[in-house]
This record gives C-alpha cells, structure tokens and sequence, in this order.
C-alpha cells in the first residue's frame, strides 16, 4: 500500500523517523480530513502503528494518551474499510465493521469525535454508545446502520441485547485503555463481547502501561501482535517540572492559591482520590473565589460533559477531578496538574502528571504530601527510579485567608456523627443550591446559606489573581524548613 510499510514491523522502535503525512498515501478523502485539522507530521505512535495496521497486522499499542494514538488507529483502519464504502441508505449496507471500546463516557465522546473528523469526506458511517444517557436515540443511530462505532463496554452490551446492532461483520476491534478497562471491572463485558466477534478479524490494543493482566488479555485476544511503545511506559513527561510539597490539611488550599498566583497559571486540574473529596474541594475552592468545576463519576452524563466543556472553553480556571473521570481527556496545554491529595496508586501519577507538558509543552505538576504519604511517596520514586525530594513551603504575607471563610476541607472532615456524609455528589453540583438536613446538626458553613453566584465572565482574569487578600496573615506551613529555596526536584528520564 505504502512505502511505508516496513518489513520488520515487529522491530520498530521509538527511533522510527518522523514522517510527513504526505508520504503516507492516504485515500483522498482522508487526507483532506488530515490537511484540514492541520497535522503534518506524524507523532511517533502514528508513524510506527499506521502502516502495520495498513498491513492487517494485530497491535499491541504502549501510548499515553495525548500521542495521536486515536489517528494511529482510526485513519489505517479507515483505509482500509474505504472499499465497503457506499452511498445508500439501506442499513444492511453499512453493517459495523469496526468497532472501538473505552472505559468512560469522556474517551468515547472524545474518540468519537476524532473518527467523525476524519471520516467527515467519506461515505463511512460512525457513531457513539455509553451508558448513562437514553438509550433510545442511540438506536435509531444503530439501526439506520453504522460503519465504525464507538462504545463503552457495558452499553454496547445493552445494544447487543436489544439486538439493535450486530457484530459478526466486525473486521476491526481496537480496546483502547484496555488497562483502565481491567481496573474498571471491564473485563468480562469485554470477554462477552468479544465473543460475538468473527475470529478473522484485526485486534488493536492500546494501555498506557503492560501490566500483567494486559498481557494475558493480549495472550487470549491478539494473533502475533506487533509490539509498539512510543514512550517507556510508566515514564513521566520530561518537559514536566515536578515539585512535592510537604503539607498538611488545609494548608493544602493555601499553598494551591499561592503557587497559582505565584506562577501566574491560567488553568489547572487538581486531583483528589475521592468523589466525595472531589466534590468538596470544587465547592471548596468556588466558594473561596477560584472558578472552578468538578468531574467525577457520581455527576450525570450531562453535568461531566458541560464541566468539561466549561474547562475546555475557559470559563472555568480549575478542574478538580478523580482518577476515573479524567483518564485520557484529551485538553490540551493545560499548564499545571496537582495533585491535591497524591495518587494511591504511582502509575496515576504518571497518568495525571501526562494531562500537562503535552506535545512538547513545558508543564507544572505539584503534589502534596502529608506525613502519612510517605509509602505511596515511595512507590512513585520506585516507578520513576528516581528519589523525591520534599520541600516545604513558606506562605506569602497577602494569602487570601481562607480558613476565616468558615468552611475546611482536609479531606478528613466528617459531617455526621457516624462519620458518614448523606448528600449526593449532585447536591454539590454548580447552580444547585444544598438544604442542609434539618434533622441533624450541620457544620457552619456560609456556603448553604446564600444563594448560588454564578462565575464571572470567561474573559476575566484567574480568579486567583484577584483573590481578595488580607493583609497581615502570615501562615506557615508546620513542615516548613524555611526561607529554603525551592528547586526543581528531579527531572524525569
Ligand atoms: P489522541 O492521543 O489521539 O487523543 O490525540 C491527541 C490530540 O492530538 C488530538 O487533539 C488530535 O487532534 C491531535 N493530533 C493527533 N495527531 C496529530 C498530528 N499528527 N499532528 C498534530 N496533532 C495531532
């Protein structure tokens, strides 16, 4: 098909020259879709995995998200299903013949969204399911026939029961994020569904990482695999400058308004570990002044795709978010990652940290690090084979005060006597207002109290360059060694 195609495929490696996707001899209407979204030059992912997906070849995908890898995959196997392509409208013509499964809702929207740019000059079809959302108007988007679809597991088995799609024309299956599909609990849905698959068919798998159980998924699935990695998995982005801070409690907030300002950020996500901690830490911060939103899986479809898309068009300066929900989201230039609290498992940090220094773009990750962290502090230096170094932090004179605000969130702080909290996730929802319980005594907290202010205009400054301060507050942080200048810690291999 192409010059490109290499005869040891198997030994590519992260050297392969950057090629210009002039040379990739794209079908017309492909490589105008190409032209048109402005890529040039294939990243690596792309260089190594198109034209061994040209050759039918199954793949074994090692790329961080943000590689290209959605255009690695989506543009050979559109290729190479140019010969089906027709222009009528009778559904038997576009039966699916490629199908692409994702963990979350996000990923599959996002994808989806790519293979419809790419395709938008051809006659092939495509579509999305996930759960979540009506069923119905994705059946009548099933039904009318669809060449390439886009699924999270568990709803195409919902589709597959209700008989509105079949499979046994599927010539292509890529799992992408296949590891966070087997930290989700994904994999018998995927063993179902592959199932329904004709066993001719070309397997595409792409993790961040290759775990064990990645392999043996791999083992049972994949025929002869190439085996590409763009990156050494579990590497940290090198244009990513990393800082940990030793902090406690709710000078974690503090030192989050500081560092903002002091570095002059634009936009950020922050990461907790929890849903409930997520929700709080948004509510949190939003009431201390920073435009913020949040992303975890308890929100509905709808309030995760306008948080995203709050983020996305600026109208928001800060994302707070949990591992599950941001997985992947592909936004770009985001120029800091915290991690609020730090990850329970190393390799999220890798996956967090990847959300910023993307593309070649200098990024900012912060962590904090609370004295009972010190295991998982060592598990990331055992992944990054490379020693932290904690540096404490001196908190300016003109903090805003935010503990006077009447509201803490250390992540530890319980609203009811059992220790449990009753409110839904959604009750913290931006422009939802909550009623405090009448029955049992809530803390004070001036944010139920008053009405719900919506955030200043997008175009307004962060909001924590106009934070009101006070003047006068001095607040150092217990792990303080002071007046030490900080430095960056390590820079990742
Ligand atoms: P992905 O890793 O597939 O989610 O892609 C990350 C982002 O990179 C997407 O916004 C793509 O539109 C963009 N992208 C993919 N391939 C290229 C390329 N060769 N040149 C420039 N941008 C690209």
């Amino acid at each position: 098909m192409t010059e490109l195609t290499p005869a040891n495929a198997n030994e590519l490696t992260s050297d392969t020259p950057i090629m210009a996707f002039a040379q990739l001899q794209l079908a017309d209407p492909l490589a105008r879709a190409v032209a048109e979204m402005g890529y040039e030059t294939m990243t690596p992912i792309q260089a190594q995995a198109i034209p061994v997906v040209l050759q039918g070849r199954d793949v074994m995908g090692a790329a961080q998200t943000g590689t290209g890898k959605t255009a690695a995959f989506a543009l050979p196997l559109m290729q190479r299903m140019l010969k089906h392509e027709n222009a009528s409208t009778s559904p038997a013509r576009h039966p699916v013949r490629a199908l692409v499964l994702l963990p979350t809702r996000e990923l599959a929207v996002q994808v989806a969204e790519q293979v419809e740019l790419y395709g938008k000059y051809t006659n092939l079809r495509s579509a999305v399911v996930f759960g979540g959302m009506d069923m119905k108007p994705q059946t009548i988007e099933l039904k009318k026939g669809v060449e390439v679809l886009v699924a999270t597991p568990g709803r195409l088995l919902d589709h597959i029961e209700a008989k509105n799609c079949v499979l046994n024309q599927v010539e292509y299956v890529v799992l992408d994020e296949a590891d966070r599909m087997l930290d989700i609990g994904f994999l018998p849905d995927l063993q179902r569904i592959l199932s329904y698959l004709p066993k001719q068919r070309t397997t595409l798998l792409f993790s961040a990482t290759f775990s064990p159980e990645i392999k043996r998924l791999a083992s049972s699935y994949l025929q002869d695999p190439v085996t590409i990695e763009v990156a050494r998995s579990n590497a940290a982005a090198s244009t990513v400058e990393q800082h940990f801070y030793s902090v406690e409690g709710e000078d974690k907030r503090h030192a989050l308004h500081q560092i903002l300002r002091q570095r002059g950020l634009k936009q950020a996500f922050v990461f907790v570990n929890s849903k409930l901690g997520c929700a709080r830490l948004a509510r949190s911060l939003e009431h201390e002044g920073l435009k913020t939103t949040a992303l975890h899986g308890d929100k509905s479809q709808d309030e995760r795709l306008k948080a995203l898309e709050s983020f996305k068009s600026g109208e928001v300066d800060l994302l707070v978010c949990t591992d599950v929900a941001a997985r992947g989201l592909d936004i770009k230039d985001v120029p800091a990652v915290f991690n609020f609290d730090i990850p329970f498992h190393a390799e999220d940090y890798v996956h967090r940290i990847g959300r910023t220094g993307r593309a070649g773009a200098e990024g900012l990750a912060v962590t904090f690090v609370s004295k009972s962290d010190q295991r998982l502090v060592t598990d990331i230096e055992k992944l990054l084979k490379t020693k932290i170094e904690l540096e404490g932090i001196e908190f300016e004179e003109n903090l805003p005060d935010i503990r006077k605000q009447g509201h803490i969130n250390d992540g530890r702080r319980l609203y009811r006597e059992d220790g449990s909290d009753q409110r839904r996730p959604e009750d913290f929802a931006r422009g939802s207002r909550f009623e405090p319980r009448r029955s049992r005594p809530v803390p004070q907290d001036p944010f139920f109290e008053k009405p719900y202010e919506p955030s200043l205009p997008a175009d307004a400054a962060p909001a924590w360059e106009a934070a009101v301060v006070r003047p006068g507050v001095r607040t150092i942080s217990s792990n303080i060694k002071t007046k030490r200048k900080l430095a960056a810690l390590f820079q990742a291999a």
